[in-house]
């Protein structure tokens, strides 16, 4: 028994401040790559190397379009490996949930050089957070808000809709005495009945579509459905198919999209809080989302 005391004494606290304090983040941590548009030459050695089509390239005689789809970027570096002029870097940035698809979407045009180099930046249409979906200030603590907005914890009921389990890894995570979820107000709950939050993972596979629908009909109005990983939001490198549907929203409403594959905790805490901010909307206003499923 002293053995055991002893040990904890010497390991100390382990627990994280986030999102009170900032991040620590390992340096070897591979986040979302950015994309140097206005000197980007040619972005097609990084759009072939793509394995998930997360860069995508529509060319004309003069033009090409070069789409950056992080919700399908599995955040595997691929791309900067095979971009040798600089233009592409894997970052450590993780904080990257939104509460609009289109926002992970972003759209640069160039005009092109005769032997198909890119001459200039013609457009750019970045998406990424908006001002919008930056955590609203944590005027309150963190827990004292979720007690103003809901009068108790936020409930989460989490739904594997047909993950490989690696975003269940990291969700598994939010529960340890590192990131102790349950510090914060926010507990998980085995019954959507339960819950005020649905965060669901996987492409949705046929056979869990019907459950994850009812699922959603199941959880009590005001409900918020966050959408975890590249396979959450857009089916990611399994799409759509014979046995999957694609992304969560091809099934239910969608509050909050949180690219990774998986997200780390830090970016799970992230997309939640930031789920947090629309489900104050709801209360206070006494708005909800349609209660039925989209299809
Ligand atoms: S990091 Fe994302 S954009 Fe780059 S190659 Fe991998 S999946 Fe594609």
């Amino acid at each position: 028994m002293f053995h055991i005391f002893k040990k904890a004494a010497q390991t100390r606290l382990v627990t994280i401040g986030y999102p009170q304090e900032p991040a620590r983040i390992p340096g070897h941590f591979r986040g979302a790559p950015r994309f140097e548009f206005s000197g980007w030459r040619d972005a097609r050695p990084a759009a072939d190397a793509c394995p998930t089509g997360a860069i995508a390239i529509e060319k004309s005689a003069e033009r090409r379009r070069v789409t950056i789809d992080y919700g399908l970027c599995i955040y595997c570096g691929q791309c900067a490996e095979a971009d040798r002029s600089g233009a592409v870097k894997i970052t450590r940035d993780f904080e990257l949930a939104v509460r609009e698809r289109g926002d992970l979407i972003t759209i640069a045009e160039y005009l092109l050089e005769p032997d198909g180099m890119q001459k200039t930046l013609a457009s750019l249409h970045k998406g990424l957070p908006s001002e919008n979906d930056l955590l609203e200030p944590l005027e309150h603590k963190v827990q004292e808000r979720i007690h103003k907005i809901l009068g108790r914890s936020l409930a989460i009921r989490e739904v594997d809709a047909g993950s490989c389990n690696g975003c269940e890894i990291e969700i598994g995570a939010l529960n340890n005495p590192v990131y102790d979820l349950e510090r914060l107000g926010i507990h998980f709950v085995a019954s959507p009945r339960h819950a005020d939050m649905l965060l669901v993972t996987g492409p949705v596979t046929r056979n869990m579509e019907l459950a994850l629908a009812k699922t959603y009909r199941a959880t009590p109005e005001p409900k918020l459905v966050v959408a975890v990983g590249a396979c959450g939001i857009s089916g990611g490198i399994f799409g759509r198919n014979y046995a999957t549907v694609g992304g969560v929203d091809t099934v239910v409403p969608v509050d909050v999209f949180i690219p990774g594959c998986p997200p780390r905790p830090h970016a799970l805490l992230h997309g939640i809080l930031l789920a947090l901010g629309r489900m104050e909307q709801r209360v206070t206003k006494g708005h909800s989302a349609s209660s039925e499923p989209f299809r």
